[in-house]
């Protein structure tokens, strides 16, 4: 288990225990051609599938080799953590973390089936070592696989979260959509902010975002701070990631807000394009932050993932302590608002 305890006003920490890590061990039987994913070691899989989200990043899909089922320590994380794997690259023998995408909404909740395909939304970094080993693998290829690794669980008596993703930290706030639809009463709103619109082609905010010439001409933040320059998705590449002009992350999307409607109060999207001009704004941030009554009683949580730059610009750099991430102070953009009852954790 994991929870996070707030040390002094603006610092949070994170305990984590290896109650999942145990769970899977349980269920882990070494030396078994049908050993389940466990945290201990790589199990393999093969990629089944990968779909093209837009010229640089993909949805692999990825089969257990051996139909393994999944272990009870993935169903867990399912219901109440942003969870990922550690994905090899065996030349180099190296390993990075990716965060699964929740199973396609089809009446059937994350957990429920026995064994589940593994969907990864991975973006090729130029020059990146894992990310470029991945992409170039043909179909069929092996992958090997280790975790769950929770990297934050959710408060049981969680109310409301509000999600800031920038580009493929849209894959864990996936995840929490997911777990809060199973979450009776609780609302959440994900703000999302992408370079470019191929990557989310069709996607319409629930609330109209103005475009911003002024502030934001020429080379965005957000942009400036990754070092890329401006570019526009040429409609060639619009029409190449999208069926019946909405882009497969959009679809999803769409899907998890009406699988939302039926016991929780609801999940909003904002879509954001720094090509378009349209950025997230403190003002977008602080109207999302206020409590309805006082019978919502309950935890309320802000999370930020994306981008190291997108990270540390709404709260802050993440720390390494004692050769371990925390979370350190609030800082950024979050740690000069007023945030009520609201925890913030960086993802
Ligand atoms: C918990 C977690 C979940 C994640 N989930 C996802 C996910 O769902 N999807 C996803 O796409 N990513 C995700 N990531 C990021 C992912 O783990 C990798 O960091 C990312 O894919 C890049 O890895 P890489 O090996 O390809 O690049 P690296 O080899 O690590 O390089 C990263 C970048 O740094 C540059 N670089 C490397 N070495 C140098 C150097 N010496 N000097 C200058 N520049 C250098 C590279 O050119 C590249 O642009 C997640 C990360 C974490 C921690």
């Amino acid at each position: 288990m994991s929870w996070l305890i707030r040390i002094r006003p603006g610092v949070l920490v994170v305990f984590g225990s290896s109650a999942i890590g145990g769970a899977a061990y349980r269920h882990f039987k070494p030396g078994s051609a049908e050993a389940s994913l466990n945290p201990h070691t790589f199990t393999p899989y093969t990629l089944v599938d990968k779909q093209d989200v837009s010229d640089t990043s993909a949805i692999f899909t990825l089969r257990h080799r051996d139909g393994a089922p999944d272990p009870e320590s993935v169903k867990e994380a399912w219901k109440r953590s942003v969870w990922s794997v550690q994905v090899k690259q065996p030349q180099l023998q190296i390993a990075r973390a990716y965060t699964l995408l929740p199973p396609k909404t089809d009446g059937i909740q994350a957990g429920e089936k026995e064994a589940e395909d593994v969907r990864l939304l991975i973006r090729e970094e130029e020059g990146g070592e894992v990310s470029t080993y991945l992409h170039r693998l043909a179909e069929k290829s092996t992958i090997e696989l280790r975790g769950p690794n929770v990297e934050c669980e959710l408060p049981h008596d969680i109310k409301e979260v509000l999600f800031l993703a920038g580009g493929t930290g849209i894959a864990p706030a996936m995840q929490v959509a997911q777990a809060l639809g199973r979450r009776t009463g609780s609302k959440m709103h994900i703000l999302w902010a992408n370079r470019r619109r191929e990557e989310c082609i069709g996607g319409v905010s629930d609330e109209h975002i103005p475009a911003n010439p002024i502030i934001h001409s020429g080379t965005s933040w957000w942009r400036s701070l990754i070092g890329l320059g401006h570019t526009a998705a040429p409609q060639a590449v619009v029409d190449k990631h999208s069926s019946q002009g909405k882009g497969v992350l959009v679809q999803e999307l769409e899907a998890l807000k009406e699988c939302s409607q039926a016991g929780t109060r609801g999940l909003s999207v904002q879509y954001y394009v720094d090509a378009e001009k349209t950025f997230i704004k403190p003002g977008d941030v602080a109207k999302r932050l206020h409590v309805e009554g006082p019978e919502e009683k309950g935890s309320r949580l802000i999370l930020v993932s994306g981008p190291d730059g997108f990270i540390e610009h709404w709260a802050g750099k993440k720390l390494w302590v004692g050769g371990r991430e925390v979370q350190g102070e609030i800082g950024g953009v979050l740690g000069q608002m007023d945030l009520k009852d609201w925890n913030v954790f960086k993802l």
